[in-house]
C-alpha cells in the first residue's frame, strides 16, 4: 500500500462509517456491492475515510474491496463535526468528482449524506434496498417510499454524484482479504476548514449485544399476539436456551415491551437466519421484508390466515405464549437444565 496521488476516470465511492466498527459493517457492505456494480460503468471503486490515526480502517478497506482509500487524517477530525466532515466531503467530491457516493444509512449516514448532497446540489436516495445499473448506466436506486407502501425506483440521470444511503444489512460483505492492494490518497486539510461550532464532551457506549440480530442463526421473533410484556420475555428465555437472538415487530417496540434495537423490518433490521420463530406476528409486508433470507420459517399465531402462517415453512395454530412456555419446558429437558 503505497501513498500516491490519484484521480481514476470514473469512480464509485463508500463513506467509511468506522464507528462500531466490529458492528457496523454497512461501509464493508457497500464495497462490496460497488465491486459488483464498478465494471458495468468502467469505474474504480473507493472508499473515504476521515478521522484521526484512522490507518486500521484504511488497510480495512483496502482488505474488503476498496482499490483507493481517500484518507484524511488529522487530530482535528477525531471526532464528527458536522461543519467540518462537510466542507472536507464536498471539496473532495468537487476535486476527483465521483459518479457515485454511497454512505450508510446509519444514524450518522442519516444526518451527513443528505447534507453532503444539499452542499453538491445533487439529488440523495434515502434508505435504499437495492442497487443495480440500468443499460444507460446509471445507478438505480430501490427504496420503500409513502410510509412503506410503495418500493421507488430512482434514477439521477444529470445531478452528480448519484448519491444514496443503503440500508445495513442490505449486502454481504466481502471476505477479507489480506493480500489485498490500493492506493491511499492523503487528504490534506483545507485552510479555510470551519471549526466545529459543537464540541463532544463526554461519549459513552451502550453495551453490545451478545450478537448482532442480523447474523444470528437463529431468531425468534414476537409480536403483539404474545399478548403482554410479561409474556414477551419469555421469547429472551427460549433465546438463551437456544442460543438465539430476539427480534421484535412495531407494535411490540412502540409498547416498549424491547428495545428499537430488536425492530426487524423495513424501520429495524434486516435479518438472515437460517431458522426463523416467528410467535403472534401478522406478517405485515413492513415486516416481511427484512426477512426474505430467513432459512427456515416457523410460524405460530392463533389465526391460521395471518400472512405470516402463509410464508411460513411450518405453520402452528396456537396461543403463542402457551406454546412458547411449551417449547422451553420441552428445551430444559433435552439440554437437562
Ligand atoms: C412506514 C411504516 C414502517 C413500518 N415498519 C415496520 C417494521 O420495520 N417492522 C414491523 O414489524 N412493522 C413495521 N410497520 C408496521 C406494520 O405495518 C405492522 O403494523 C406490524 O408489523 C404488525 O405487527 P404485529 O404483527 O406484531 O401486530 P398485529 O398486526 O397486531 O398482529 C398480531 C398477530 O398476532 C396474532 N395473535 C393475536 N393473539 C394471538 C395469540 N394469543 N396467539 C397467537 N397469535 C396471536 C394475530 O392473529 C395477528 O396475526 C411499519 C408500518 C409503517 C406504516
Amino acid at each position: 500500500m503505497k501513498a500516491k496521488m490519484h484521480k481514476p476516470e470514473r469512480s464509485i465511492w463508500v463513506f467509511g462509517d468506522y464507528r462500531n466498527y466490529f458492528q457496523n459493517r454497512v461501509t464493508l457492505q457497500l464495497l462490496a456491492r460497488a465491486r459488483e456494480l464498478a465494471p458495468e460503468i468502467g469505474a474504480e471503486v473507493c472508499a473515504v475515510v476521515f478521522g484521526s490515526q484512522v490507518n486500521e480502517y484504511v488497510g480495512e478497506y483496502i482488505a474488503h474491496g476498496a482499490q483507493t482509500v481517500y484518507a484524511a487524517d488529522d487530530p482535528v477530525l477525531k471526532d464528527y463535526s458536522v461543519e467540518t466532515y462537510l466542507a472536507l466531503a464536498e471539496n473532495l467530491v468537487r476535486q476527483y468528482q465521483p459518479e457515485i457516493f454511497l454512505i450508510g444509512a446509519t444514524d450518522f449516514g442519516r444526518e451527513f449524506a443528505p447534507r453532503v448532497a444539499k452542499r453538491l446540489k445533487t439529488g440523495l436516495t434515502a434508505d435504499c434496498i437495492g442497487l443495480d445499473i440500468n443499460a444507460d448506466g446509471l445507478l438505480v436506486q430501490t427504496a420503500p417510499s409513502f410510509g412503506g407502501n410503495l418500493i421507488a425506483t430512482i434514477i439521477t440521470p444529470e445531478k452528480r454524484p448519484q448519491m444514496a444511503t443503503v440500508r445495513p444489512g442490505t449486502f454481504k460483505e466481502l471476505p477479507h482479504d489480506a493480500a489485498a492492494t490500493g492506493r491511499i490518497v492523503p487528504v490534506p486539510l483545507p485552510g479555510d476548514l470551519p471549526c466545529a461550532r459543537v464540541r463532544l464532551v463526554h461519549c459513552e457506549r451502550k453495551p453490545l449485544r451478545e450478537q448482532r440480530l442480523e447474523d444470528a442463526g437463529i431468531v425468534i421473533c414476537g409480536g403483539r399476539g404474545m399478548g403482554s410484556r410479561a409474556k414477551f420475555k419469555k421469547l429472551f428465555e427460549m433465546a438463551r436456551l437456544m442460543g438465539a437472538e430476539v427480534g421484535a415487530t412495531r407494535p411490540v417496540v412502540h409498547s416498549r415491551w424491547v428495545d428499537h434495537d430488536c425492530l426487524v423490518g423495513q424501520a429495524g433490521k434486516i435479518i438472515h437466519p437460517q431458522i426463523l420463530f416467528s410467535f403472534g406476528v401478522s406478517g405485515a409486508i413492513q415486516h416481511t421484508a427484512a426477512i426474505h433470507d430467513a432459512g427456515l420459517i416457523i410460524a405460530v399465531n392463533k389465526n391460521p390466515n395471518a400472512a405470516m402462517m402463509k410464508i411460513a415453512d411450518v405453520a402452528i395454530v396456537a396461543d403463542a405464549s402457551q406454546f412458547c412456555s411449551a417449547l422451553i419446558r420441552e428445551l430444559r429437558i433435552r439440554i437437562r437444565e
